[in-house]
């Protein structure tokens, strides 16, 4: 065995072995059923456990994480997650986490180029910023950052909106919210952003909404 997995075994033995310990039943009950209610679409960043950040338990959230929390209209692998967690799973909400100090936002800020893939990656967040440039040009680049952050979470429940699959989650009546929150890293806390969707109708009011400073 590679001596870095060591470690990453025996924490899993006496996780397991502590999570028996509280309840026998604990795996055996997991492995038959997958019912999240919800689907968590967060950063890849390292500092951002989902189940952790809002204190759920392994099998209550559905779980995509990728650069920057992106949803975009291209990307199989996430469009195939919310196909799944909203036709077969039936999550009730879809929860978009960004968070402060965002690498991926950062990046698209920064005139120096990311690598190559990434680069291409975080293009939709340059498009973001570019709109954004006249009412950031008074603030400093931390402020620019935050506000870019905020943005960025807000545009991907407005292209949640836009998946077929969740027009027509609303339109059968099956319940669904998409919301958008924010994380502070040198704090730990997440704050709403306000962008809650539950139906249709609003949904499609917020994607034709103009996008303005926050
Ligand atoms: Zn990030």
């Amino acid at each position: 065995m590679h001596p870095a997995l060591q470690p990453l075994l025996e924490n899993n033995r006496r996780w397991a072995d502590k999570m028996t310990a509280q309840n026998p039943q604990h795996f055996q009950t997991l492995a038959k059923q997958h019912t999240p209610k919800y689907l968590w679409i967060g950063c890849s960043d390292a500092r951002m456990p989902a189940n952790e950040l809002v204190g759920l338990a392994p099998g209550e959230v559905f779980v995509h994480r990728n650069i920057a929390n992106l949803v975009n209209s291209s990307d199989m692998n996430v469009l195939s997650v919310i196909e799944y967690a909203v036709q077969v799973l039936k999550v009730e909400h879809i929860i978009v986490n960004g968070h402060y100090g965002c690498g991926g936002v950062n990046a698209a800020l920064s005139p120096q180029p990311a690598p190559d893939m990434v680069e291409h990656w975080i293009r939709p967040i340059k498009k973001y910023h570019s709109r954004l440039r006249i009412n950031l040009k008074e603030l400093s680049d931390t402020e620019i950052s935050n506000q870019l952050c905020e943005v960025n979470v807000i545009e991907q429940v407005r292209n949640i909106c836009h998946i077929p699959v969740v027009q027509k989650a609303w339109r059968d009546g099956q319940p669904l919210s998409i919301h958008g929150l924010i994380y502070n890293i040198e704090t730990g806390r997440l704050r709403d952003l306000n962008t809650s969707i539950s139906d249709y109708k609003t949904a499609e009011a917020f994607v034709l909404r103009k996008i303005k400073p926050l």
